[in-house]
């Protein structure tokens, strides 16, 4: 009998795949990507300023603001961000620094891997693996929590329900995950913010069955997915499409069918190599 083929399942891939299976096949299968926005870029340099912070009050540097904001410059270079912007996320990091200056969390871990050493479910054709990484692992008085870093650029409300929350909680055994959020602007609703309002910090729990019913969720995506994968279709979702601003296959799936792969030849980067269930 042939060895099944181990897919590692991240929060990302997941995303993608209860989005819309046909995004899954042509992004996480077959490799094909668009370029990243700015905004995902400043997002990227928030979470260096971030790592190279706590990573420091672990390792008790002494000048560490400015060693992270050093690191954080030197990590803008390879980012596609307008100098000016490089400057802002800077002012917004210090901001950051200065009102959690007394916190009394406990760094435990920085930029965490995980990978499950069991699979999360096994189909026909593959052995499916959970993989993700945890922005921060912290202590607080007796509790051990994660902590995920989000810039912000407009007005957000708290979601409970997001798959890398989730899959943290379940995979890590904990119940507690912290969404540690950084507002980018100074305004809002055209009032002026104050520290509080812009470093809101939201505390998620979940229960033991709460994630048991996500790993059912997951379990229905794999099963999904190996039905795609025997069928060789991967169903489109059509109420996916114009999510976050367009998907960016779009002008593909319009086409039509005979033109497609043309389409990702000719618009896409593809991925040499590619792991194809990894961020
Ligand atoms: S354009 Fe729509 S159907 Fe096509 S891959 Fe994107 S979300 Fe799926």
């Amino acid at each position: 009998m042939q060895d099944k083929q181990t897919l590692t399942l991240s929060p990302s891939s997941i995303n993608t795949l209860q989005s819309c299976l046909r995004k899954g096949q042509f992004e996480k299968v077959r490799g094909f990507r668009g370029s990243k926005s700015s905004a995902m870029e400043g997002g990227d340099l928030y979470h260096k300023l971030l790592e190279s912070y706590y990573s420091g009050i672990i390792s008790k540097r002494s000048d560490n603001i400015t060693s992270s904001i050093n690191d954080g410059r030197a990590h803008s270079i390879s980012l596609n961000l307008d100098p000016k912007e490089v400057e802002r996320c800077i002012k917004v990091f210090r901001d950051y620094c200065l009102f959690y200056a007394n916190e009394t969390w406990i760094p435990l871990a920085v930029e965490k891997p995980f990978t499950s050493e069991e699979p999360i479910h096994e189909t026909e054709n593959f052995l499916f693996y959970l993989e993700f990484r945890t922005d921060l692992l912290f202590q607080d008085r007796d509790s051990i929590s994660a902590c995920d870093h989000k810039s912000k650029g407009k007005k957000s409300y708290p979601n409970p329900l997001q798959n890398q929350y989730l899959a943290t909680c379940y995979g890590l055994g904990i119940n507690t995950l912290v969404e540690n959020v950084l507002y980018t602007q100074e305004t809002m609703d055209g009032s002026k913010l104050t520290h509080p309002d812009r470093f809101p910090r939201r505390i998620f729990t979940y229960t033991d069955e709460q994630l048991e019913e996500w790993r059912q969720d997951i379990v229905y995506l794999c099963d999904s997915y190996e039905k795609a994968f025997t069928t060789n279709f991967y169903p489109r979702n059509l109420t996916s499409c114009d999510k976050y601003g367009g998907c960016q296959f779009s002008s593909v799936c319009s086409a039509l069918p005979e033109v497609r792969d043309y389409i990702l030849s000719r618009d896409f980067k593809k991925s040499e190599g590619f792991d194809i269930f990894k961020k």
